[in-house]
């Protein structure tokens, strides 16, 4: 995809700072992070987001879920970390190539009862 900027970034026309690397799989540090460690987990393949995705890319999905405790472990995150995917303009994505944020440090619960 052209105009996409995490395609970008897969072929290498925009650095990031990355942290891991195989045939189906990028990670990289986010550019504003939220917390001590934020990562963003992407399939290299283009899709747009999870509302995108269908049966043939179930072990791709896969794959990046079962990534995310690696990837959270090798950064420190012994202790457990966040993962977010946000789909679509009503849930709050800003880039549409699918991605796993995942968050950690010392972050609060998400839900607040007060
Ligand atoms: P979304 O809101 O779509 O779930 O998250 C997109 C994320 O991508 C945001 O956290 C934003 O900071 C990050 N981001 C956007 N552009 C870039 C970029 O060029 N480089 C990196 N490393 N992160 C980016
Ligand atoms: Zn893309």
């Amino acid at each position: 995809m052209d105009n996409c900027i995490f395609c970008k970034i897969v072929r290498g026309d925009i650095p990031c700072r990355k942290v891991y690397d195989d045939d189906d799989l990028l990670a990289f540090h986010d550019i504003h992070p939220v917390a001590q460690v934020h990562i963003m987990l992407i399939p290299k393949l283009h899709l747009a987001s999870l509302m995108e995705a269908n049966d043939s890319h179930t072990a791709l999905l896969g794959k990046m879920l079962l990534s995310t405790s690696k990837l959270a472990k090798e950064q420190g995150l012994n202790n457990g970390f966040r993962t977010v995917i946000n789909t679509g303009k009503g849930g709050g994505q800003e880039v549409f190539h699918l991605h796993i944020h995942i968050i950690g440090g010392n972050i609060p619960p998400m839900v607040r009862r007060d």
